[in-house]
């Protein structure tokens, strides 16, 4: 590109320039996403200055909402202090300071931490120590990841070969390494079993698994508390501590992907113990770490398993995995701002507070006969809508969408799913505004799709 180039509105640079994650090759260069340029509390706000709620929350990510003072305030007083260090010479206050911070939000013995640039490079580093692990304990054949159907991970390769989803992929995965369990999805539970019978059958699935495969070559099971991207799916409640306890049995690293349920999504710090009994080896976190402000992740490893490959029996090792912007210090001061938010304000509590009124609400959408589904726990929910094949789902989504959108809600149509996991600080009579207006969005599409005789034949 010639630096001559005439000056472009930000909309046709995005058209000429920008490659964005999910890009619709087919159409590449001739649509562009909404531009946005303001966000205030829970609303963004579009190219006319028209006020929508965020339903997503951002990626599910914007617990604190948006325009905070005191998150400017410490993102600037940390770049003019030490805007970088180098984390594998050095160290600086804020990465050390959250770490301890974090290592006191765990559960159990979780109390060392690594920090990285994002839930994605925070899961694969989590799963490049399941390597560390097992080499350095001498058992090179234990290292296959067992992850579920419908998970999401990330987007680098191993963690996208960590995520099989029904959706057709144009990537090559690492296969050989991955062995894929059933989702704890009540859609695919038999008629006629119950909740706990469902846990209890996905626990022996486990177990067949691990006799066909073998323990000695599984080195970690790894799963979301709630499977968020895959369509908000909550597990049997006896699922988690039966798959715990047979990874326990067999020495398996139980990895709790908290990408998504970490930092308050349903009322807690971290949903594993609070909310599923459990407490991993190894919790993955991004997101709500900084409230989206700045990009981070990381990894809470429990002091036992370390134990085990540290000291004098690392051999000799390095932990050799890292990010120049690991622990990157105005990420960290960002993160320790937004903590400081989360407990002033008494964020988990209101979260907790909210969320059954939340939960109620989205269950009443249940009243339309286009709504097939409604999942959800804490303060993420997903609407499923009906649709005969992939395309009509996904016209139907894009419908809900965009009659949302007319009347001021942002929705994150997975397809037919439209998931809510709006910023934690959201009040009651948003929520109801934020139901009210999906409710009409629902029935607005059930309007067009009889008026253009589209009406799904399944319902
Ligand atoms: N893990 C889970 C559960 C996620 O939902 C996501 C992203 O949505 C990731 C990992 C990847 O995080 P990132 O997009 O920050 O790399």
């Amino acid at each position: 590109m010639s630096v001559t180039e005439p000056q472009t509105t930000s909309s046709e640079a995005a058209r000429r320039h920008l490659l964005s994650p999910a890009e619709d090759m087919a159409k590449l260069g001739s649509a562009a996403r909404p531009l946005l340029r303001h966000a205030e509390g829970i609303h963004l706000f579009d190219a006319d200055g028209r006020a929508l709620i965020d339903g997503p929350g951002g990626m599910w990510c914007s617990q604190i909402g948006y325009g905070r003072q005191e998150m400017a305030d410490a993102i600037a007083s940390q770049v003019m202090a030490l805007p970088y260090n180098s984390p594998w010479h050095s160290i600086n206050g804020p990465a050390a300071e959250l770490a301890r911070r974090i290592a006191t939000l765990t559960p159990g013995d979780l109390d060392h931490i690594f920090f990285t640039t994002g839930g994605s490079t925070a899961v694969d580093s989590a799963l490049r120590f399941v390597q560390y692990f097992n080499n350095v304990l001498e058992r090179p054949a234990k290292k296959k990841i067992l992850v579920r159907y419908r998970s999401y991970h990330g987007s680098t390769e191993l963690a996208a070969s960590c995520s099989p989803r029904p959706q057709a992929s144009p990537f090559d995965t690492a296969d050989p390494k991955i062995v894929v369990l059933s989702s704890p999805d009540a859609r695919d539970r038999p008629a006629g079993m119950s909740e706990e019978e469902h846990g209890l059958a996905l626990a022996a699935e486990f177990e067949r698994v691990i006799a066909r495969e073998g323990a000695e070559t599984l080195g970690a099971f790894i799963a979301e508390p709630v499977q968020a991207s895959g369509g908000v799916i909550v597990p049997p409640a006896n699922y988690f501590a039966l798959m715990r306890a047979i990874c326990a049995q067999h020495d398996i690293l139980f990895i709790a992907d908290e990408v998504v349920t970490g930092f308050g999504r349903l009322g807690h710090w971290f949903a594993s113990e609070a909310v599923m009994g459990i407490v991993p080896d190894l919790i993955v976190f991004a997101k709500g770490v900084t409230s989206g402000y700045v990009p981070m992740g990381g990894f809470a490893i429990s002091d036992r398993i370390l134990a085990r490959v540290s000291g004098e029996h690392a051999k000799g090792r390095y932990f050799s995995n890292g990010y120049t912007y690991s622990g990157h210090p105005v990420a960290a001061a960002a993160a320790l701002a937004n903590i400081a938010i989360f407990e002033r304000e008494e964020i988990l509590a209101h979260v907790r507070a909210v969320a059954p009124h939340f939960q109620a609400g989205l269950r009443a959408l249940r009243r339309y006969r286009l709504v097939t589904d409604v999942r959800g726990a804490g303060l993420v929910g997903c609407v499923e809508c009906a649709g005969d094949d992939d395309a009509m789902k996904q016209a139907i989504g894009a419908r809900v969408d965009r009659h949302c959108q007319e009347l001021g809600l942002v929705v994150r149509p997975i397809v037919n799913n439209c998931v809510l996991s709006p910023p934690l600080i959201i009040k009651r009579a948003e929520i109801d505004q934020m139901m009210d207006i999906l409710a009409k969005a629902i029935e607005l599409t059930e309007a067009d799709l009889m008026a253009e005789d589209l009406w799904p034949k399944s319902i």
